[in-house]
């Protein structure tokens, strides 16, 4: 087995694949994943809600708007060459209340500003018209939006990586990085790794694998589970696409929705609470070592500080179904307790600064032979591919030793 390369990512979720296929095309000579689970798919990109994002939501200029709109088409054109079911479905943003009418203004020209042209602002009658189901005021159609299961774009990416030269090395957790000269040895429980480069796409790990690299980040990942509820089979015909709220601004989460799946079943949620553990998927999982970090983390107690409401009004909800399906019925009045089943969970890897600021963008970083995705979370999965291409781009002049990205 060769066990020295030019590049070394470190994850091998949608957004280290889709880097590698991009490093790859532009020219890297050797180059591995290292996974640290045995299957693919096992942490955020396999666990989320399977929407090729829009890009609507994103602050015009920032990377996640930028990303997400080259990302959106990049994926269907992916989808499309691979033969990946997939769906451009479209969706609705729907207000339910007049308090929520100046953020879907904002929306709406938030989509103006990102380039949307297949957005359309809808009245009660039009809404039900696409969703018979649906109560609300006001809505945006929006008709980019699509739907796609990532697990099974994320197996087609291993095997691009595969078919240009590069290598996936499943079961391969990076535990330990020292410097040498001209690169860096990574230890893993299979063997040692030698490499000139890193490239660091660890999801909720990215910031202990930043400072194993020995680079210096007040970010901190913050684990949110999101859970989903399964709309039973006889009343998937209560969503015909896909359904969302106005999201409250101050939050990076779009509150729970309903989402078709491209196998025909619906789902409702994500909501989003704190997770005592990164990989805490039920909530009887603890990781003392994940609290211990978070608790000492002094943006934590700041964070607390300013959004323990919303806090303890997600933790309300995640342990009782009535409250989860009173958040549903604004959406939709006839759905009850009997139409849902709890589901799966997913854990959003959230970076959260010193000053307890949630990070609302993309944050990617360098360093001397690094690149480091310090906060993908939605819409990364959408955006993997382009930003795959931005790291492949900056890749070259940053493991030369020079600045790229900023
Ligand atoms: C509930 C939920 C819903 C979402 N919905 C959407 C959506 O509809 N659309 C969308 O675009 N995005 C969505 N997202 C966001 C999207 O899933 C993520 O942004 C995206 O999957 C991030 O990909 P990733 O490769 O960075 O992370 P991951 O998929 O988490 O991959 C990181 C990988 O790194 C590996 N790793 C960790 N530590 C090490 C180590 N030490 N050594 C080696 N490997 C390591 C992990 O095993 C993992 O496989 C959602 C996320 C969640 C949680």
């Amino acid at each position: 087995m060769n066990d020295s390369f030019d590049i070394a990512i470190i994850g091998g979720g949608i957004v280290g694949m889709a880097t590698a296929m991009a490093l790859l095309k532009s020219g890297a000579r050797s180059l591995v994943v290292l996974e640290a689970e045995h299957e693919l798919a096992a942490h955020q990109t396999g666990r989320n809600s399977g929407v090729i994002h829009s890009g609507i939501y994103y602050k015009p200029g920032s990377l996640k708007a930028t990303l997400c709109a080259a990302g959106r088409e990049a994926m269907f054109r992916f989808c499309a060459d691979r033969g990946i079911t997939h769906e451009r479905c479209g969706k609705i943003i729907v207000a339910t209340s007049a308090r929520e009418l100046p953020a879907l203004d904002e929306l709406e020209r938030r989509a103006r500003a990102n380039g949307l042209v297949r957005v359309r602002r809808c009245g009660p009658h039009e809404l039900r018209e696409r969703e018979p189901h649906v109560a609300g005021i006001a809505g945006l159609e929006v008709g980019e939006t699509g739907i796609v299961r990532y697990a099974s774009v994320l197996e087609e990416m291993a095997k691009v990586v595969q078919e240009r030269g590069g290598e996936v090395r499943m079961g391969s957790r990076a535990t330990q990085v020292v410097s040498r000269p001209g690169g860096f040895v990574i230890e893993t429980p299979r063997s040692e790794v030698i490499t000139a480069n890193i490239v660091n796409c660890a999801g909720a790990q990215c910031d202990r694998i930043a400072r194993m690299c020995g680079m210096e980040t007040d970010v901190q990942i913050i684990p949110f589970r999101g859970e989903y509820y399964d709309l039973l089979p006889h009343r998937r015909s209560l969503v015909k696409h896909l359904i969302y709220p106005v999201p409250d601004p101050r939050y990076p989460f779009l509150g729970v929705h309903f989402t078709r799946a491209t196998d025909g079943t619906v789902e409702a949620g994500p909501n989003a609470v704190l997770a005592f553990a990164r990989n805490g998927y039920t909530r009887d999982d603890v990781s003392p070592e994940d609290m211990g970090q978070l608790l000492g983390f002094p943006g934590f107690w700041k964070m607390a500080r300013q959004h323990w409401r919303m806090g303890v009004m997600e933790m309300h909800r995640s342990l009782s179904e009535a409250a989860f399906v009173k958040a549903l019925q604004k959406l939709i009045p006839e759905i009850r307790s009997e139409d849902v089943t709890p589901g799966r969970a997913g854990i959003r890897a959230q970076a959260l600064d010193s000053t307890g600021k949630l990070l609302d963008d993309f944050r990617l970083v360098e360093g001397p032979g690094m690149l480091h995705v310090l906060n993908a979370p939605s819409p990364a999965a959408t955006a993997s591919i382009a930003i795959g291409e931005r790291l492949a781009a900056a890749a070259e002049r940053v493991f030369r030793g020079e600045r790229a990205l900023v």
